[in-house]
């Protein structure tokens, strides 16, 4: 079996990956491979952070390896939070005050629209390759639903049946989002390579 690295310890992540990929693939996380420190991703860009990430795996332990980064592009605060979205409240990466912040800056505001946009990054064999995904949708006036994480509550996908991302299954959420639609990019230019 072929090994990849997967630069990320998030075991929601991890599962979903390794459910997709099915078992052509080893993937391996950062802790698998020793790697226990921060890794910087102080990019303007989602896809700079996640070409950062790769980088850094690269360099520092020689493996193949990708990795991806997501923001929440709100379209009446200009594009905000995008590519700060974990840290807008502040460094501790507080999803209920990040969703506080931005109910309180669309206080009163109509137009809703934003999306959810993530960026995956693969180096193999020398090559970089950028896959990526959207989902729009709008923001609503409070949160609906308990699943998920991040923004999940107050996101609600154009498709779909008017429920919030927190409202859906795994399933039902992987079916439509950034992260599952560029997901399912990656793994079928890997299943290619078989
Ligand atoms: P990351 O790059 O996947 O770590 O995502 C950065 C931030 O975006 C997270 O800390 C969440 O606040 C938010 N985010 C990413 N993906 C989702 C999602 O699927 N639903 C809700 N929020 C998300």
């Amino acid at each position: 079996m072929k090994k990849i690295v997967f630069a990320t310890n998030n075991a929601h992540k991890l599962q979903e990956l390794r459910q997709m990929l099915g078992d052509r693939y080893e993937v391996l996380c950062l802790t698998d491979i020793g790697c226990h420190e921060d890794i910087p991703e102080t990019a303007d860009t989602i896809e700079g952070n996640a070409r950062m990430k790769a980088e850094y795996v690269k360099e520092h332990y020689g493996y193949d390896c990708f990795s991806d980064d997501t923001g929440l592009e709100i379209d009446a605060l200009g594009g905000e939070p995008g590519v700060y979205s974990a840290r807008y409240a502040g460094p501790g990466h507080d999803s209920e005050a990040n969703i506080d912040k931005v109910l309180k800056k669309l206080d009163g505001v109509k137009e809703r629209t934003a999306r959810f946009r993530t960026a995956i990054v693969l180096l193999q064999g020398g090559e970089m390759h950028l896959f990526e995904g959207q989902v729009e949708g709008v923001i609503l006036t409070e949160r609906h639903g308990t699943g998920g994480f991040g923004y999940d509550s107050i996101f609600q996908p154009i498709e779909g049946d008017g429920s919030t991302f927190a409202q859906m299954s795994p399933e039902q959420k992987n079916s439509i989002s950034h992260r599952g639609r560029a997901v399912a990019r990656l793994v079928a230019f890997l299943n290619d390579q078989q």
